[in-house]
């Protein structure tokens, strides 16, 4: 068994964001150097970077965030929306509209409803989805998770499939993380919410969820129960972004030391209005200014961790952001407990708000616009390319054979599937562009072969 190690020393990450101030313009341009080579950044160098101030060096740090992000994800973007089962929460979270003193008639999804939503998520063309529930061990435990994934996992609809579950559920046992892993879950998502431990206990107050340390140590536990990819978080807005950032790199290079791999998956939700809660009580909200540095600063630093961009954000900032080093998006989402059979019904309710509201269709033509390959691939997790094993790939730029492929082949499977004439001429144009770049030939024929298998009708043809 783990122990419920604090491996964040307060003071110490207060002494990097005092030493980082004395960096000169020269000392910043070094790190800059060196993180344009891929060679990511350690939590001191991404302290330093907090420190830019002049234009000409931020524009920097986003020119090279931009070509991180294209030399190593090529200009694929992962689509996936989240599927809310479960609003019963024992927890009071200050900041979440799902807290216990939220008086409002909780649900949970019955199988039957469960397929409803999974149904209508197929409809939209998804092929992953995040699973978020609240806390709550009697009306949500674990076996209620489990059941939930088996329904979306056998939830077929036309030629709709979810392949891949990624999983956002409250930290939990090595026990329940060996189930899940059982289940065959993709990656296992948490938010620290604040890795200020202060902050932290003010922020769940009376709540299951208010043990900082044994939250801290969730993926810890994950990996022991053997699940490979684990996908952090923290939700800016609760503390001190440049605390939190440098805490998230320490918490990454904690797990590379005692794992061998660190994240899989970094996400950078920032907060949103909420019922029982009001934005002016978080004094420490960050600006789109700051958010854009972040995602930047992080795609230097970690440079192989994928990022994860929700519905939070509004359109225009999206299309902006996606250049700094987003390589996920969620899409058409909801954040509510059967949220898409009442948007079906014209009603609408989230967990908190939400700032993007096209369709997946729209945003994919859009993406295609910008010159982007919109992916619905799940086949790293499938075919076992997950972990040390993926980062490998990665580091060694033979992930572009395996990802660049399979993006295309899934995005005309979209694009027939559930497009219509005019997306479905961009993807041709997308692939005519894109083939050309696949360096090996036994590759580039293979892709290839399998479109036109795709075209009449096979399926699941990813390598
Ligand atoms: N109950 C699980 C847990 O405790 O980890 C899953 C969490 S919840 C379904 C997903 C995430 O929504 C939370 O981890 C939190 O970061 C985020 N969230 C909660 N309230 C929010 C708000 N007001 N604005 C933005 N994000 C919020």
């Amino acid at each position: 068994m783990e122990k419920n190690l604090n491996f964040i020393d307060h003071d110490y990450i207060y002494s990097v964001i005092e030493k980082a101030k004395q960096a000169t313009h020269t000392d910043i341009e070094l790190i800059l150097d060196k993180a344009e080579n891929h060679s990511g950044l350690s939590h001191e160098e991404v302290a330093v970077l907090f420190e830019i101030k002049d234009n000409t060096q931020k524009e920097r740090l986003y020119s090279i965030a931009h070509k991180l992000k294209e030399d190593i994800y090529g200009n694929r973007i992962v689509v996936f929306a989240p599927l809310y089962v479960s609003d019963y929460c024992v927890n009071n979270c200050v900041y979440c509209g799902y807290k216990r003193d939220n008086e409002f008639p909780r649900k949970k999804l019955t199988r039957e409803a469960i397929q409803n939503e999974v149904r209508l998520l197929e409809k939209m063309g998804h092929k992953r989805i995040a699973l978020e529930a609240g806390e709550d061990p009697v009306n949500c435990g674990i076996d209620y998770i489990l059941d939930a994934i088996d329904a979306v996992y056998s939830t077929k609809f036309e030629n709709g499939a979810i392949r891949r579950i990624n999983v956002n559920i409250a930290a939990t046992t090595v026990e329940n993380y060996k189930k899940l892993k059982d289940a065959d879950i993709g990656t296992y998502i948490l938010f620290q919410e604040t890795y200020h431990k202060p902050t932290y206990e003010a922020m769940h107050p009376k709540s299951l969820k208010g043990n900082y340390e044994y939250h801290l140590n969730a993926f810890s536990r994950a990996m022991e129960a053997g699940i490979d990819d684990v996908g952090a978080g923290v939700l800016f807005g609760l503390s001190d972004y440049k605390f939190e950032v440098i805490a998230l790199m320490l918490h990454n290079e904690y797990l590379e030391k005692t794992k061998g791999v660190g994240f899989h998956t970094i996400s950078v939700p920032r907060m949103k209005k909420a019922e029982g809660m009001s934005l002016e009580q978080f004094p420490n909200l960050i600006d789109d200014d700051d958010f854009r540095k972040i995602i930047a600063t992080i795609r230097l630093a970690v440079p192989f961790t994928g990022i994860i961009l929700s519905t939070r954000e509004s359109a225009e900032l999206r299309r902006e952001v996606i250049k700094y080093g987003v390589s996920q998006i969620s899409a058409g989402s909801s954040a509510d407990v059967g949220g898409y059979s009442e948007r079906e019904e014209g009603k609408t309710a989230n967990q908190f708000q939400l700032a993007d509201h096209r369709t997946p269709l729209e945003i994919l033509k859009e993406l295609l616009d910008e010159d982007y390959v919109p992916s619905y691939c799940t086949a790293c997790y499938r075919m076992g390319r997950t972990g040390d094993r993926f980062m490998e790939l990665a580091k060694s730029g033979n992930i572009q054979n395996v990802c660049g492929p399979n993006a295309l082949m899934t995005l005309m499977e979209y694009a027939l599937d559930y497009g219509d004439k005019e997306i479905i001429e961009k993807v041709e144009k997308v692939i005519s562009r894109e083939i050309p770049k696949i360096k090996r030939e036994d590759i580039k024929t293979l892709t290839l072969k399998n479109i036109e298998l795709i075209k009449q009708g096979k399926r699941d043809l990813y390598i």
